[in-house]
Formats: C-alpha cells, sequence, structure tokens
C-alpha cells in the first residue's frame, strides 16, 4: 500500500477528482478526511469508504472561509491524530464566466475566492499541521489553462489557476526543507460535471476536442491516479512542479522558451 498510515485531507470530495481520490488513497492505505458544501454527496461517498474497509470522516466546509477550513484541520488532527496529506482540489466554473466584457465583478470575486482563497486558507491552516506531523505533501489542483488561453473564454477561472500555480511555486521554495511538498495538479478538459456544465453543447464540447490528442476528454480517475503519485513518498524529489495530466494539449500549443 502506497499512503499506509498516512492522513489525507481532500476537499471537493463530494465529486469529480475529490471523490475518486478519496476511494484509491483509502484502498492504498491512508485515513480520509473528506471535505464539501454538498454534504449529502460527500457523506455516502464517504460512507461508501467504510463500507469497503477504509477508514474515512466527512466534514461540512465551504473553503473560501477561513473559519471553515481552519476547523477541518482542526478536526483531522482530533479526528486522526495528525495531517500528512493535503489535497486542495474544490473549484468552481462559473456559466457565467466569460470574457472580460462579460464577466460580471461577482463572478470574477467568487471564483477567485474559492479557487485561489481555498487553497491560501488550506495552506494557511494545514502547513503547521503538516510541520507538526514532520512533514508532507500538498497537492494544489490548478489546470491547463494556468498555461494556456482557453478556447472556450473563462477569464475569472483562468486568472484563478494561474494564481494556484504560482502560489504552488512560492510555497514549494518557502517550506522545502522542512519536508514539505507542494506539487499542483494540472488537469487537462476531463469529462466531469464541472466541465460538462460549462461545455453545455456537443458545438462547444468539439472546440475543446479539436485541441486535444489524444481527442477524448479526461477521467476524473485518472486525475486521482496522478494525484495519489504526487502524494506518495514515489515523487519525494519533486516539489513545486506543473504536473501537466492533460492528454497531450501543452505539448501541441506550448512553444519551447
Ligand atoms: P466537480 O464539480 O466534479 O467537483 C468539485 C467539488 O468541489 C464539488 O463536490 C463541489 O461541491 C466542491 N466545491 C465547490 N465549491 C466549494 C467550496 N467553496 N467549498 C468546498 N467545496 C466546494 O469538479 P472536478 O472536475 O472534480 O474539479 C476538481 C478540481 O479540478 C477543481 O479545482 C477544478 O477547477 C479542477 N479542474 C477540473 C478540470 C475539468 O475539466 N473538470 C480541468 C482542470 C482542473
Amino acid at each position: 500500500m502506497r499512503l499506509k498510515d498516512k492522513i489525507a485531507l481532500i476537499t471537493g470530495v463530494s465529486s469529480g477528482i475529490g471523490m475518486e481520490t478519496a476511494i484509491l488513497f483509502a484502498k492504498e492505505g491512508a485515513k480520509i478526511i473528506g471535505v464539501d458544501m454538498n454534504d449529502q454527496a460527500g457523506k455516502k461517498i464517504i460512507e461508501q469508504i467504510n463500507i469497503a474497509g477504509g477508514t474515512a470522516a466527512y466534514f461540512h466546509a465551504d473553503v473560501s472561509q477561513a473559519s471553515e477550513t481552519k476547523a477541518m484541520v482542526g478536526f483531522a488532527e482530533e479526528t486522526y491524530g495528525a495531517l500528512h496529506i493535503l489535497f486542495n482540489n474544490a473549484g468552481i466554473m462559473h456559466g457565467d464566466d466569460g470574457d472580460a466584457m462579460s464577466t460580471e465583478e461577482s463572478i470574477f470575486d467568487l471564483t477567485m475566492a474559492v479557487n485561489v482563497k481555498g487553497v491560501f486558507f488550506g495552506c494557511k491552516y494545514g502547513i503547521p499541521a503538516l510541520q507538526r506531523a514532520g512533514g508532507g505533501s500538498i497537492i494544489n489542483t490548478a489546470s491547463f489553462v494556468a498555461l494556456l488561453g482557453a478556447a472556450t473564454p473563462q477569464l475569472a477561472y483562468t486568472a484563478s489557476k494561474g494564481a494556484v500555480l504560482s502560489m504552488t511555486r512560492e510555497l514549494a521554495v518557502t517550506h522545502a526543507r522542512e519536508n514539505i511538498r507542494v506539487n499542483a495538479l494540472c488537469p487537462g478538459p476531463l469529462r466531469t460535471e464541472l466541465l460538462m456544465k460549462f461545455l453545455n453543447s456537443e458545438e462547444k464540447r468539439q472546440r475543446r476536442l479539436v485541441h486535444i490528442p489524444m481527442g477524448r476528454f479526461g477521467k476524473a480517475k485518472e486525475m486521482a491516479k496522478s494525484a495519489l503519485f504526487l502524494a506518495s513518498d514515489e515523487s519525494s524529489y519533486m516539489t513545486g512542479t506543473e504536473f501537466l495530466v492533460d492528454g497531450g494539449i501543452t505539448a501541441a500549443y506550448v512553444t519551447p522558451s
């Protein structure tokens, strides 16, 4: 088992990447604290993990709220005694996010609050817990759009993921000598609720698919496997990376510097 006796907190556990990661990490021996705002779905996933013989607990938190993220880290330490893996994964892509002219200030602010402040708060309260545990691994979910402009405008989302990637690099450098690794998982376009709601017509989906060399959307399960690598000691010499899992999209479009 690759995460035996590790304690892992995963935000956005009720759906998509967070859900698949919680299931996989539990199979690999980790104790899971699953965090989300969608309590019904989240509690169901945690229950499934426990029924399957894993160890997991659910905690309700809105990651854009400092007090709630502080409480989720406190809950992890109280419940399982420590925290070793922090997966700051919860994120939103709002249906009204568009180009600079069409995106309302309120949509921009909301996107930044969840996607950027959510990661900041996770680290603000999570890093002291990792320090108390003697080190650990932080994974922040960014996106391929932190590196490329998206074909379908989503300005607030793109800006937020750029911030997540920059923050990850600085955190990695700051905490490198504390046995704390910090990496950004940069998924390509996935067939999850988040993206399918946004690309809500076949035309929009095809427009995105044209750019993916593999010719298909990725799966949440494929992101969970990547998160497992970043969480485990197999990636022990990796920190501050933009870990791209994108079906080849950046290989096709990023020009070498
Ligand atoms: P998803 O919508 O399936 O899951 C996101 C989860 O986060 C949901 O359970 C939701 O309830 C939760 N959440 C939203 N706001 C929250 C908040 N304020 N506090 C706590 N929980 C909250 O989406 P997903 O595809 O699994 O996305 C996970 C991460 O991956 C996100 O950060 C997303 O931006 C990123 N990502 C997704 C794609 C994609 O194509 N789906 C691509 C690149 C990056």
